[in-house]
């Protein structure tokens, strides 16, 4: 069963919980019992997770033209 951390947003503590993937979105109660957590991403990797892999650089431009010369139209 996979375990998830989450942390609480009230007293900041971390915790984990091992829970089905089918429950992995639902809230979690803090230890000391506050529900205002969240869940944090494991470092464990996901199989089958879309967009994997190696960051993406966002494509030059938006910065002022690309060259001024005409290049780009
Ligand atoms: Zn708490």
């Amino acid at each position: 069963m996979p375990r998830y951390d989450f942390r609480c947003r009230s007293c900041g503590a971390t915790f984990e919980l091992r829970r089905a993937m089918a429950q992995a979105n639902d809230p979690a109660v803090c230890p000391q019992g506050h529900e205002d957590t969240v869940k944090l991403l494991s470092a464990v990797a996901v199989t089958g997770g879309a967009g994997g892999g190696a960051p993406q650089q966002a494509p030059s431009g938006g910065g002022g033209g690309c060259c001024g010369g005409g290049c780009c139209g």
